[in-house]
């Protein structure tokens, strides 16, 4: 499962950052486009964590819309589908400049 390895590779980063300090919350941007499902990864989060000192700690998601930018008349439009087509004029030949991202924003740590 995509989540599940996603999941340890958030481990990696949180163990290298929050060293012996206790983890509350891990908060993390994903982007729209990256096909995560935040219910999934959550999920995987609480199994993956079970038994190791981040169990009970909380994954946080916030989701980034996809956005584009048009490369024909340079308007940017926000994506409801994933359809890479411009609002504005109607040109596909646009560029993504948001909705990919896959990113852990800050934790939140109490001493332990
Ligand atoms: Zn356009």
């Amino acid at each position: 499962m995509h989540e599940l390895s996603l999941c340890r590779s958030i481990v990696g980063v949180v163990e290298r950052h929050a060293d012996t300090a206790r983890v509350r919350r891990v908060n993390l941007q994903v982007g729209q486009l990256r096909q995560v499902v935040p219910a999934t990864l959550t999920y995987c989060w609480s199994l993956v964590n079970a038994d190791t000192p981040l169990g009970g700690s909380e994954l946080c998601i916030e989701s980034v819309p996809a956005r584009i930018r048009c490369t024909g008349c340079a308007g940017t439009t926000e994506l409801d589908a994933p359809v890479l087509v411009c609002a504005h004029c109607g040109g596909t030949a646009v560029q993504v400049v948001a909705g990919e991202e896959f990113l852990i924003t800050s934790l939140e740590l109490t001493e332990a």
